[in-house]
């Protein structure tokens, strides 16, 4: 059994810890978060506007996102389970100036010890790999304000982000690693908003993130079929 008591898939962990040092490569595995870094970045930006923010990245891996969100002025935190991830993510920070405060953590845990301390939340490409998502989605909602955002993004489930996402990805393509994705943890949009719900988030908007291999380019738009990105806000009042 991989799957703990505390929500973490170490197989998962294990995949991300051994290509870490190629993080910041932009032609190694870790390319597809590249290009897609400025997208999400300018989505959320332009939804939750991140300068002076108090912001929180669950899942950050070697901290491509965190890092943008703090260029946009934003007092980011990023949290992850993986050591390899966040050593590079921390030497990263030495090169570049940008600061970041970087700590091993589940979402679980951050949001007993820090809750409702966020304005902010990005859980990007990270629920389709722990064992209970919906869990992680409920801690997120605890760390965030009333009033605060939340975005979170992953791989839809259906027979086309089967083939788009494994088979093309992983096996044409060969634009991520085999094995990167486990088709069975891959969530279809309704089940994100009904988990989100449950744990009283209000659904804003969802938006899918196509990619065109002709092209080498990702977009944003309506086809939510593969990958795409939710963003939901906590009421003001509970
Ligand atoms: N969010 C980043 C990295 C995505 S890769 C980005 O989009 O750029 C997925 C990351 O989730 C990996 O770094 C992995 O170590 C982390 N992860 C997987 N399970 C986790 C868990 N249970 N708790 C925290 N981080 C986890």
């Amino acid at each position: 059994m991989n799957q703990t008591a505390h929500n973490i898939d170490h197989a998962e962990i294990s995949k991300f810890e051994e290509l870490a040092s190629r993080w910041w490569d932009p032609h190694s595995e870790f390319k597809p978060l590249h290009d897609i870094n400025p997208l999400r970045l300018d989505y959320i930006n332009q939804r939750a506007p991140l300068a002076g923010r108090e912001v929180i990245d669950v899942g950050c891996g070697g901290g491509l996102l965190s890092e943008g969100m703090a260029v946009l002025g934003a007092r980011v935190t990023g949290i992850d389970m993986g050591e390899a991830p966040l050593t590079v993510a921390r030497l990263h920070q030495h090169e570049s100036g940008v600061q970041v405060d970087y700590q091993r953590m589940t979402a679980e845990q951050l949001a007993d010890t820090r809750p409702q301390a966020f304005d902010i939340c990005a859980c990007l490409e990270m629920l389709e790999h722990v064992p209970r998502p919906a869990s992680v989605i409920e801690a997120c909602a605890r760390m965030v304000k009333p009033g605060g955002h939340l975005f979170f993004s992953t791989i839809n489930r259906n027979p086309k982000s089967y083939l788009f996402a494994i088979i093309g990805a992983e096996y044409l393509l060969r634009m991520l690693p085999k094995g990167t994705h486990d088709y069975r943890k891959f969530i279809r949009p309704s089940e994100l908003e009904r988990w989100a719900r449950a744990a009283g988030l209000e659904l804003q908007e969802l938006t899918g993130m196509t990619y065109n291999p002709l092209t080498g380019e990702y977009r944003l738009g309506n086809d939510v079929d593969v990958n795409y990105l939710a963003w939901f806000r906590k009421p003001e009042q509970p």
